[in-house]
């Protein structure tokens, strides 16, 4: 069949993630078909823009979840500052594009057929296919841990129920109690969110148990923002003294994370072998790429997937692109804001190739907001282009960006926070409204 259809796509229109709508006229054989795997930042959005760039190609998204909850913002439902159904977005915004969503579970993807599989039993046909899937935990790597005991000692690091239930222990512990966080090596889904939750944590407990403490178990050395957030707990908890409400164990002092959890005994034990007692226990396992990813083979020997930076297209699988937290991005951090600046450049990079054109050069943004008490925010905002290493393989690297002043004064401090509400409810809104 031979059908006119709309195109308006800009080659070099992804820059900074964003596009710019100039339409042409082409003519197409056939409905051109995208599946995309997964309806949380990622792949929402790029579901959304593809509708927008062209309204011929038939998109259907595929994600389990009637209703999608936002790890962003999850701390402050973690801290009471916030209800949980303020992170919570239905896909109604997204039908209303015109994407076909589809609640359900990619069980297979079939690279070769160009088609996947449910669990509901459906098969999808594909001429290209967005893998976001998030990530999934390496449970293995924790001796007492799993998918049952997180019923009872939650992670919270995929957000809804797991959100829930680590605000309700840390609502029902006794002043004096002690929260312990296990905070993972690198890589892993926000570099800054464990020590945002400890802050957030801290902030509650100060003004309802002010003889409460939370000590974080790290895996790593150093971590995201780590001088401005050691500032702001300075300031605000007390840290660095006798009486701090908050205790950072590098991991030099666990060797590098822990090795097991007692979920009856309420302990957890560094690699070290030190032991600590808890009243809520919080483990942030070490993560890899969503199930599905790894079960299509798209991970490859490694824990997250290869892709071509221009694209995101798999290094493994053709046809097949891969973006969020489950890819391997370079110097992009896996956050909800990378997440949508590359779904925007996938989104106008696939068109293109169906349209059969090179895709543009794009670049990519990304801004991480953390809420450390009250009146008080950090951020780290970088732009980021592709470029090659110093042996010539191809990286993202960071081109421009800036980072909250130490020692800001009070207002801008202020206004950063304002900054992080309002960056959630416009990407929220851009996403699924
Ligand atoms: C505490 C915390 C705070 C954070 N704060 C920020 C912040 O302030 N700013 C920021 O930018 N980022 C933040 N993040 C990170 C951000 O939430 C993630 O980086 C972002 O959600 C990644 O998007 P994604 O699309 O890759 O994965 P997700 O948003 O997790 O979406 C993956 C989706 O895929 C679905 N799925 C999985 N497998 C299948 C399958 N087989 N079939 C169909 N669907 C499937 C899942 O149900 C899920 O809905 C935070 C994270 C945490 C944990």
């Amino acid at each position: 069949m031979t059908r006119l259809t709309r195109r308006n796509f800009i080659g070099a229109g992804a820059a900074a993630g964003l596009l710019l709508a100039v339409p042409t006229i082409s003519i197409a054989a056939g409905t051109k078909k995208v599946v995309v795997v997964g309806g949380g930042i990622g792949g929402a959005t790029v579901a959304r823009h593809l509708r927008m760039a062209d309204a011929s190609i038939e998109v259907t998204l595929i994600e389990p979840k009637k209703l999608y909850h936002t790890c962003f913002m999850s701390n402050e439902v973690i801290g009471g500052e916030r209800a949980l159904e303020s992170t919570g977005f239905g896909f109604d915004g997204l039908r209303a594009r015109g994407v076909k969503v589809v609640h359900d579970t990619v069980t297979a993807i079939e690279p070769d057929a160009r088609r996947v599989k449910t669990a509901g039993g459906e098969t999808f046909a594909y001429d290209r296919l967005v893998v976001a899937p998030g990530i999934d935990f390496k449970f293995d790597a924790i001796e007492g841990y799993g998918r049952e005991v997180a019923e009872k000692i939650p992670h919270a690091w995929q957000a809804g129920p797991q959100t829930a239930l680590l605000r309700k222990q840390i609502e029902a512990m006794p002043d004096g109690g002690t929260v312990v966080m296990c905070a993972p090596g690198n890589p892993f889904r926000c570099p800054p969110g464990p020590y945002e939750r400890a802050s957030l944590i801290a902030h509650y407990l100060k003004r309802h148990k002010p003889r409460s403490k939370i000590v974080i178990l790290d895996a790593k050395t150093d971590f995201a923002k780590q001088g401005l957030f050691q500032q702001g707990w300075t300031d605000l908890y007390g840290f660095g003294t006798d009486k701090s409400m908050i205790e950072w164990v590098s991991g030099d002092l666990t060797d590098r994370g822990i090795a097991s959890v007692d979920a009856d005994a309420m302990t957890v034990t560094t690699k070290f072998g030190d032991t600590y007692k808890a009243d809520v226990l919080n483990v942030i396992p070490p993560q890899r790429a969503g199930r599905i990813a790894v079960e299509a083979g798209l991970t490859g020997d490694g824990d997250w997937c290869p892709v071509d930076f221009l694209t995101f297209e798999s290094k493994i699988h053709k046809n097949i692109h891969v973006i969020g937290d489950a890819s391997i991005a370079s110097a992009m951090p896996k956050s909800g804001y990378s997440a949508n600046s590359q779904a925007k450049v996938v989104a106008a990079a696939i068109v293109a190739l169906l349209d059969g054109r090179e895709p543009g050069t794009p670049a990519y943004i990304n801004t991480c907001y953390s809420i450390v008490g009250e009146d008080w925010g950090i951020s780290v905002a970088a732009v980021y282009q592709v470029g090659a290493d110093d042996k010539g393989a191809q990286v993202i690297k960071s081109v421009s960006g800036g980072l909250t002043p130490m020692d800001a004064p009070a207002e801008h401090r202020r206004r950063e926070v304002e900054y992080a509400h309002s960056w959630f409810e416009n990407i929220t809104h851009a996403i699924y409204g």
